[in-house]
């Protein structure tokens, strides 16, 4: 009911003068807005026959659920994840790696385009990055940044799973992994920054780790981490264009002298330095060229299956610790005892080891575990 405003102006004094009792506003936002409805929860089957159809929908769907922290959720992506493992491990897995502002975004634009429109492969582009919060806009939440890539109906783009733990970040995005080789994605790229752990963590589940970097600074090796020059299997000198040519050579050739003084990879690999530039879109079918040729080595020399099961029991390790973990901290009896062991702690009443001794013993009995 529209609130009756008293106008005096329209008392039989003020005859002549009629004031409306006018409209209400109408709202800033758009009422419909609310009502869109959630997508429904699938069944199990439903998730997977998604998946294996490769319908891009469900499929994002199903990586929500990985990266949802409600337990119902964990429970269906595991049951999903399970049942699509036979279908899953066809295809190349490529971490690229960086420091911002190297050009790795433009990098993967322009080799997907050139993936999915020339070698006719179907390429998923997944992230890593834990310091990242998607509403603050991670690493590849910016879908601007590859925008013709994203257009493309062979190409599937995710950003980084929201911030949490470095573990969980990349756990989540292994698990990404699995769901696109189920739904037919024969490619899969994962991008890291350069900087910190997560290059470690990536180089733990894809088959050929690419480092990029830059010429011109002089003083190039200096910013890398001896381990990240280890890990690569292939470096890209990007942006080798204009000026910057000849540079980018001199860059190479020192690379390419920094690799031998590294111990020899157990791949049995030479790592490759290559020149490209993402801009001028030169070096892009070499780097690719490379990454084939070092595929069809570690087939033949075994390396490849041998890596992989590597991976499969790092990650089965990663993933007790992180649950156990979880489960201690969660548990409620720990929760209630953890504060009174932490003040016992620090006013000296007991050890740190004896406090830690204390809490373990109380959640492992709990479960019915015996302690030796
Ligand atoms: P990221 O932070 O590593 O993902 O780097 P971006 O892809 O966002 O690129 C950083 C800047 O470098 C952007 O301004 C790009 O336009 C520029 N850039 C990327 N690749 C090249 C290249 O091959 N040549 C030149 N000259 N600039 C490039």
């Amino acid at each position: 009911m529209r609130k009756q405003i008293k106008h005096l102006e329209n008392m039989s004094e003020f005859v002549g003068l009629s004031v409306k009792g006018g409209v209400t506003n109408a709202p800033i936002i758009n009422p419909y807005l609310t009502k869109t409805r959630k997508k429904p929860i699938l069944s199990v089957e439903d998730y997977v026959k998604g998946i294996l159809d490769g319908n891009i929908s469900v499929l994002s769907q199903a990586v929500t659920l990985i990266e949802s922290s409600l337990p119902a959720h964990q429970k269906l992506a595991h049951c999903i994840l399970e049942k699509c493992l036979s279908f899953a491990g066809n295809s190349v897995r490529l971490g690229i790696t960086g420091v911002p502002g190297a050009g790795k975004s433009t990098f993967i634009e322009v080799l997907g385009m050139y993936l999915v429109s020339q070698k006719g492969k179907k390429l998923a582009v997944l992230a890593i990055d834990p310091s990242s919060e998607r509403t603050k806009g991670s690493i590849l939440g910016d879908k601007t940044r590859m925008e013709e890539l994203s257009a493309s109906r062979n190409a599937f783009i995710r950003p980084s799973p929201a911030s949490g733990s470095l573990g969980g970040v990349a756990r989540k995005t292994r698990e990404t992994i699995v769901l696109c080789e189920a739904a037919g994605f024969d490619t899969v790229i994962v991008e890291t920054v350069g900087v910190g752990q997560s290059e470690t963590a990536v180089h733990s589940m894809v088959d050929f780790f690419l480092l990029i970097q830059l010429a011109g600074t002089g003083d190039e090796l200096q910013g890398i981490k001896r381990g990240i020059m280890e890990m690569a299997d292939g470096i890209v000198i990007n942006k080798a264009d204009g000026e910057n040519i000849e540079k980018s050579r001199l860059a190479q050739n020192l690379f390419k002298n920094a690799l031998h003084l590294f111990p020899y990879p157990q791949s049995q690999w030479t790592a490759e330095v290559l020149l490209a530039s993402a801009i001028e879109k030169t070096g892009i079918s070499q780097v690719w060229n490379m990454v084939e040729k070092y595929i069809d080595f570690v087939i033949a020399n075994g390396y490849f299956q041998n890596n992989r099961n590597e991976q499969s029991k790092y990650w089965m390790y990663e993933t007790i610790d992180s649950q156990i973990k979880d489960r201690f901290y969660n548990n409620i009896n720990i929760k209630k005892l953890l504060k009174q062991v932490e003040q016992d702690v620090l006013t000296h009443k007991i050890s740190s080891f004896a406090a830690a001794h204390k809490l373990l013993d109380k959640y492992f009995c709990e479960e019915g575990y015996e302690i030796d």
